[in-house]
């Protein structure tokens, strides 16, 4: 009797020490908390604020989001104007020091990114969510291996003593990625140069990386609703450039790219733009195995 006693106090010493030496991270998307647990392997747990199949952009915040961050030893932000709707404003009202940009457990995941259309002047009268360059940078799965680079160097800086197995878990993560990226290359390679339209702009460098071509958006601008007028010009564009693939994402209404499908033939093509966009993308691999894979069916 006394030494089980015994033995469930040493065991709930023991639950309490592996609790306290686990790192706490709130990550804003699906994806950069992929990647972090990857990284981080069993000295992370991690919460992420958007949800996989919700437009990152328009985030509505929650007290409970509040409550993760006020507990977090790490952050983790797209950075950009991703999420400077809604992301900053919880930041600041967890009151969590540690967190805070400029901390050591403040991570922006675009250090180093070769970002792409970054506007000469900003100018957000137009409704532009894209003013400092498109931020959907992690659906080129090279950029992967950058928001990995600085998710380790955030979990280094709070957690130096794991450095060696941080590490590691980032050399496996590259390699990974090297592996996979010879396979969707060589699935997409016989649709190079394909022409297509995407409803948001939201794919350049999903685009670049794979040799496809978009040709325009059903948003006129990026975070503006398609209009009538850009619903004509986008006729006559799919009709004129033979296109065979409209590409939307689970949070757009699909009505739009439908009323183009009818007049065109060109198949509206839901991908995803997360991990968690669906029940089979479990990871940051699996995010481009279902495009690639959907892809390759549509323009087959
Ligand atoms: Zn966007």
């Amino acid at each position: 009797m006394k030494v089980n006693y015994f033995i469930q106090i040493a065991m709930l010493l023991c639950l309490q020490i592996s609790h306290a030496g686990t790192i706490h991270i709130v990550a804003t998307t699906q994806d950069m908390k992929s990647i972090a647990e990857i990284i981080g392997g069993n000295k992370v747990e991690v919460f992420a604020i958007a949800t996989g199949y919700q437009n990152p952009h328009f985030v509505d915040p929650k007290p409970s989001f509040i409550i993760k961050l006020s507990n977090a030893d790490l952050f983790i932000t797209l950075g950009l104007d991703l999420e400077s709707g809604w992301s900053p404003s919880l930041l600041m009202s967890s009151k969590n020091k540690r967190i805070q940009k400029g901390s050591d457990g403040y991570v922006d995941a675009s250090i180093g990114v070769n970002l792409m259309q970054i506007p000469s002047s900003i100018n957000r009268a137009e409704g532009d969510i894209h003013a400092f360059g498109n931020p959907h940078y992690w659906l080129d799965p090279l950029n992967g291996k950058v928001i990995a680079r600085n998710i380790c160097n955030g979990l280094e800086r709070i957690s130096p003593q794991n450095k060696d197995y941080f590490e590691a878990n980032l050399r496996e993560f590259n390699n990974r990625i090297d592996s996979k990226i010879k396979e969707w290359y060589a699935a997409i390679s016989p649709f190079k140069g394909s022409k297509l339209i995407a409803y948001h702009n939201e794919w350049c460098y999903f685009e670049n990386r794979f040799g496809l071509k978009i040709v325009d958006f059903m948003e006129p601008k990026p975070g503006i609703p398609p209009t009538p007028s850009q619903l004509v010009k986008i006729i006559k564009e799919v009709k004129e450039n033979n296109i065979k693939v409209i590409i939307t994402s689970p949070y757009f209404k699909a009505s739009s790219s439908e009323v183009v499908s009818k007049q065109t033939g060109a198949k509206t093509l839901e991908l995803a733009t997360s991990v968690g966009a669906n029940e089979s993308i479990k990871n940051y691999f699996d995010l481009f195995d279902n495009n690639i894979r959907l892809l390759v069916g549509a323009l087959k």
